[in-house]
């Protein structure tokens, strides 16, 4: 089971997480969940998700994936109130930092915005976001980018699939390690 690569959609069915606009936090980061989800299975990897669609489980649904995955991601959105605020962070332990480096930098690359923190990489009492449950038991909670920064919103929309495919690439270099 090591090379079985676990990816959940942060907030759920009845939990929308930020939003800005008509955008959605949680609907995000179900799409990049289906995204990715659709590359790592193209690439033969064995894929374990919180649902497929717009199906999006709760935090104690999702933590319960983690267990004996390669490794888990859970995608999340930033938001604060100040606009300008921008770039990608990985919220994980520090036994974590290394993969939490890249997908930071494969989103930072792809979307062309900063890393925040150590490379992307913060220690898990660091974000916005208080779901540590999923920290805790061994999960990687990326925050894409900020929901609330209109450009790196209109990013996502204009690039995703390039987003996603970016990530998915360093999730298959896990599975096939
Ligand atoms: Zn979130």
């Amino acid at each position: 089971m090591k090379n079985v690569i676990t990816i959940t959609a942060g907030h759920s069915n009845t939990d929308p997480g930020a939003c800005n606009g008509l955008s959605r936090e949680a609907d995000i980061a179900a799409d990049m969940r289906n995204m990715v989800a659709h590359y790592l299975k193209t690439a033969g990897v064995e894929v374990r998700t919180d649902g497929e669609g717009k199906r999006n489980l709760s935090l104690s649904q999702a933590v319960t994936l983690i267990k004996n995955s390669a490794v888990a991601v859970e995608f999340h959105c930033n938001s604060v109130s100040d606009k300008r605020a921008t770039g990608v962070e990985a919220l994980a332990s520090s036994n974590h930092k290394t993969i939490s480096q890249k997908l930071c930098k494969a989103v930072a690359d792809e979307m062309a915005i900063p890393l925040r923190g150590d490379k992307g990489w913060k220690p898990e009492n660091a974000g916005f976001h208080h779901r540590l449950a999923y920290v805790s038991n061994g999960g990687i909670i990326l925050e894409l980018f900020f929901i609330s920064n209109d450009d790196e919103l209109a990013i996502w929309y204009a690039k995703k699939w390039l987003i996603a495919r970016a990530v998915a690439q360093v999730l298959i270099g896990v599975a096939n390690d």
